[in-house]
């Protein structure tokens, strides 16, 4: 057990006991679909037009077949054509302006346009939709306009001035939606709180900010109870939608709740901190990798394929190959390659105290090479059995200096605690939280009795 006895022991109270107490009386997550929407889109975002609906794989046709014989006079050519585009497979934008009749010049003179400027062409991606402004003229069609999804609520919009195109970017309007899932934990808390409809990426986020206080494969028992108010971010014009931000999350352990909410500071910068403000963001993570079980402990062990005693000096996690393995720290990649008995072998200098290493891996996360530097939480590699290894596993090292510590029992200081304006700031955080996991716990209660 990692936590320490200065922290203060707590329980549900307030809108967290209501909470939980609408969880009892509701099957499964179906409150949650009955909680009210909550808009709170961003300051000052400009709201554009609704958009048709989106044309999947148009007919090859189409467009000679809406542009009228060429002797008829320009002034009863049809004003405009709006055409939605499915990027397919081998696609580029010129394969996708000339399908729908834009000439080959100026097919390629857009194409260049675009990739001058801030068009990345990565971003056409099979299944992709081009929004398409066309205006017929004698020869065919030519292109008054031109929208692309740079990503989720950004748009790169191209638009004919003359002979020439004027190109912007546009922010799209995000609504956010905040949502409060409740429950126990049975098999895992992966599990629990994705069935209250939580997205994995979220769980699995709230697993390494916590990773540092809990042992998820000790700590946590059946029977333990789980907060978590989070957002969810829509997309209006597009319907797209993807999670947004943890907001407060707690863990009953045994009779102690571990809480803690998030909190943007004066210059932008996202953490998270217990109530107390001390930031949960410690200096190295303890399990840098998700859904693992500890197979082998730090100390003296009879070494499975040298058959004699040896001291083991790391931890060892046993996970399926591929499993991602994250960075314990901020820090910068002092070795990534091959090394001996350890196999792909990833080693990150931390600070001028700590170090970790990643050993057996099956390969390295993209880019991942001496000096470069890396973020607590980022992907480095990937769980495998390469080197001296009898199945696949992480084995993992916190390094003091240049010897070998055991992860477990290594206690950092907490890396910040807010004080003065910011943990007034803070203060204002926690009590707006917790007005809104009020209100949508009262709408589940409310819901729940009608
Ligand atoms: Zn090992």
């Amino acid at each position: 057990m990692s936590r320490d006895a200065s922290r203060p022991r707590s329980t549900f109270t307030g809108w967290r006991r209501a909470a939980l107490a609408a969880a009892l009386l509701l099957a499964g997550g179906a409150a949650l679909a009955l909680l009210r929407p909550f808009d709170a889109s961003g300051p000052g975002w400009p709201v554009s037009p609704a958009l048709p609906e989106p044309v999947v794989a148009p007919p090859a046709d189409l467009p000679a077949a809406m542009v009228p014989p060429a002797r008829l006079p320009p002034r009863h050519l049809p004003a405009r054509i709006h055409r939605v585009v499915e990027v397919a497979r081998g696609d580029t934008l010129v394969t996708v302006l000339q399908r729908v009749g834009v000439g080959r010049a100026e097919a390629h003179e857009v194409a260049t346009r675009l990739v001058r400027g801030p068009f990345d062409p990565r971003v056409l991606r099979p299944g992709q939709a081009l929004e398409l402004e066309l205006e017929p003229v004698r020869e065919g069609v030519r292109l008054a306009g031109l929208s692309i999804a740079v990503d989720f609520a950004r748009e790169l919009r191209l638009v004919r001035d003359g002979d020439d195109y004027a190109l912007e970017q546009v922010e799209l309007p995000v609504v956010r939606r905040p949502q409060l899932a409740t429950g126990t934990v049975e098999d895992s808390l992966f599990l629990a709180a994705t069935a209250q409809g939580v997205p994995a990426a979220l769980v699995m986020e709230l697993v390494r900010l916590l990773s540092w206080d809990v042992d998820f494969q000790r700590d946590l028992q059946p029977g333990d109870r789980f907060v978590i108010l989070y957002e969810e971010e829509e997309q209006p014009d597009r319907g797209d939608r993807r999670p947004g931000g943890i907001l407060y999350a707690a863990l009953g352990l045994s009779g102690q709740t571990l809480a803690f909410y998030r909190f943007e500071h004066a210059d932008g910068r996202v953490d998270y901190y217990d109530p107390q403000g001390r930031s949960l963001r410690k200096s190295l993570l303890r399990t840098p990798v998700d859904g693992a079980r500890i197979s082998s402990r730090f100390g003296l062990r009879h070494h499975p394929i040298l058959g004699y005693t040896k001291m083991h000096k790391g931890i060892d996690f046993a996970a399926p190959t591929g499993t991602p393995v994250y960075a314990a720290g901020d820090g910068v990649v002092e070795f990534a390659g091959r090394n001996g008995s350890y196999g792909n072998y990833v080693r990150i200098r931390h600070n001028g105290e700590y170090k970790t290493a990643y050993a057996h891996l099956s390969r390295f996360a993209k880019g991942i090479r001496r000096g470069v530097r890396v973020r607590q939480g980022q992907v480095i590699g990937y769980v495998g059995s390469t080197g001296r290894s009898t199945g696949p596993h992480l084995h993992y090292e916190i390094l003091v200096g240049d010897r070998q510590v055991n992860p477990l029992s290594v206690r950092q200081p907490s890396s910040e605690k807010l004080a003065g304006a910011e943990l007034e700031r803070f203060r204002r955080t926690v009590a707006a939280i917790d007005a809104l996991g009020e209100r949508l716990a009262r709408s589940s209660l409310v819901a729940s009795r009608e």
